[in-house]
């Protein structure tokens, strides 16, 4: 199946002059959400072997926790500042305006943990390279990324250089 076509572009959200990729309509069909779950976890496999899936809110826990247990791993969120109730490490990263902060569970893994980051979608990268600085700062080495879709003409791997970056569905 052409995963691609189940995908819906919404114009103008949330902003004008946006084109919003909606993965819903993916994960409303089961053929389709199988097919997706499918080959994004076959794309986590070809890194070898690591230790835990580490995904952003909201929709990396979508498809990191069920890769995760496919794969027989541990998930581990990364949230918005205030959300997670345990002591937490935060990483502040830069919006449109202003700035607002990242957070994961100090103990959410090991030191020297080999790490995959899962998320919906690749745009700029900023979101990714927030990520990758809280797994760094707590030890954790990550091997790979992994993408449903990847916004190519947004360059989003320029800021993660140095990454292995697998992604399913390029706009
Ligand atoms: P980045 O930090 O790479 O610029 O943006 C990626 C983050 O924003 C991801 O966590 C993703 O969920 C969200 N995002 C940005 N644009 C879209 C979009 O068009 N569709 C979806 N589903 N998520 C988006």
């Amino acid at each position: 199946m052409d995963l691609k076509s189940k995908l819906r572009e919404v114009p103008d959200f949330p902003k004008e002059g946006i084109n919003f990729i909606d993965i819903t309509t993916v994960l409303q069909d089961a053929e389709a959400l199988k097919q997706c779950i499918d080959q994004m976890t076959q794309e986590v496999k070809s890194f070898g072997d690591f230790d835990m899936i580490v995904g952003p809110e909201s929709r990396g826990f979508i498809f990191g926790t069920p890769i995760a247990y496919t794969l027989g791993k541990g998930f581990a969120p990364i949230r918005k500042k205030g959300k997670l109730p345990y002591k937490t490490i935060g990483v502040e990263y830069e919006l449109e305006y202003g700035t607002d902060t990242l957070e994961m569970h100090i103990d959410a893994i090991k030191k020297g943990d080999k790490v995959v980051i899962v998320d919906d979608l690749l745009a700029t990268g900023g979101t990714t390279q927030s990520n990758i600085k809280l797994v760094e700062q707590l030890g954790g080495e990550v091997v790979g990324i992994v993408y449903f879709i990847e916004l190519s003409f947004l360059n989003g791997r320029e800021k993660l250089k140095g990454y292995e970056v697998k992604s399913i569905v390029q706009y």
